[in-house]
């Protein structure tokens, strides 16, 4: 790419909106019965949305927890997932080049389908896309098959407004276990249904794209997840169909779920949180290298409509470096980005001390 293109994309994000940070939760008042605290006080940030934002004066009722209610469908299509997957592990060695090739590609594009669209476009409203960014967002985002985006959304909608609490749905108190993948295999809580049913999903149910995803997402995940991935090696390149079902499709599609989970696992239980040590969710690189650039996880929660989802940009963020690009063909623009001085304020109040500037 030449300099002057990188200098372009560098520097084309002086123009975006910059924000300040949110109020702290309502917990500092010496004991004294806790105050109503308006959720968010900025003037005209992101206008769009307000709902991925902490609500600090939900907790969770006082009781014992509900009994599990396992669902075996998932369990036993999860199982038999990832049996094929670690069966596809032993064949990657004797795959043909392109097949890898393809595995790469495959597994990039349906990541950029979660973070690009679901996450940081359609759940936070971080920044926006015209619509060929969009369509290519939405098909990505089918290739990942993690749930259409309407329900992505509101549940990650929820995960930010009810973190830690029986509202969450991958509430990581509940566990390592629990938060990565057994959310998925039990059926929901009272509290996520029940606090995720009054959350605004407006902008979404208005927007045609994520509804038509929505009513054609078996035959969409089917075709995108599915056949489609397992019938180019074979075809194309004649690669073997059980090279391809086992290593293009089950072992690709283990791998893109389990980073994906890992955000909401290992994120919320190991690193460090200089940004907010009051919540659970932390700077995990580890994290950041799997699910291309989501690990950023503490600045996340502290940030939620920051379109970088890290204080930094292409710093292990490669989602960051695609919307850029995106940015500089004028398919992405008016993305948010916090401003230095609302971090280092953010930091010095509620940070744990591991902040390292520069
Ligand atoms: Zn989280
Ligand atoms: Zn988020």
């Amino acid at each position: 790419m030449p300099a002057h293109m990188l200098q372009e994309i560098a520097s084309s994000y002086t123009t975006t909106t910059t924000i300040t940070a949110p109020p702290s939760g309502g917990l500092q008042n010496g004991g004294e019965k806790v105050e109503k605290k308006s959720l968010y006080s900025e003037e005209d940030i992101r206008p769009e949305m307000k709902d991925d934002i902490r609500d600090p004066n939900y907790e969770d009722e006082e009781g014992p927890a509900p009994e599990l209610e396992y669902v075996w469908r998932n369990i036993i299509l999860m199982g038999l997932l990832h049996v094929g997957a670690l069966y596809g592990i032993t064949l990657v060695p004797t795959c043909k080049v392109y097949t890898w090739l393809w595995v790469l590609i495959y597994y990039t594009v349906s990541g950029l389908g979660i973070t690009a669209g679901a996450h940081r476009l359609w759940s936070h409203r971080t920044y926006k896309a015209r619509l060929p960014l969009k369509v290519f967002l939405i098909i990505a985002n089918t290739m990942a098959f993690q749930n259409d985006v309407y329900e992505w959304a509101r549940d990650h909608r929820a995960h930010h407004k009810f973190s830690e609490t029986h509202a969450d749905p991958h509430n990581s108190r509940r566990g390592f276990f629990f938060s990565h993948v057994g959310w998925l295999l039990v059926r929901k809580h009272p509290a996520v249904k029940e606090k995720g049913r009054l959350l605004d999903m407006s902008d979404l149910k208005a927007e045609k794209l994520v509804m038509f995803q929505r009513r054609y997402y078996i035959p969409g995940l089917l075709l995108l997840c599915f056949i489609l991935p397992t019938l180019v090696p074979w075809y194309c390149w004649g690669e073997t169909f059980q090279h391809s079902l086992f290593v293009a499709t089950l072992l690709r599609y283990a791998a893109v779920l389990n980073a994906t989970w890992l955000v909401n696992s290992a994120a919320h239980l190991y690193g460090y949180r200089p940004y907010d040590k009051n919540i659970n969710s932390r700077e995990n690189i580890l994290v950041s290298l799997g699910a291309v650039g989501e690990g950023f996880h503490n600045y996340h929660h502290s940030f939620p409509y920051d379109y970088s989802a890290s204080e930094y940009r292409w710093h292990i963020n490669f989602t960051t470096f695609f919307i850029d690009c995106m940015a500089v063909l004028g398919l992405a623009y008016d993305r948010k980005k916090v401003s230095k001085a609302a971090i280092l304020a953010k930091v010095k109040r509620t940070g744990d001390g591991s902040y390292k500037s520069g």
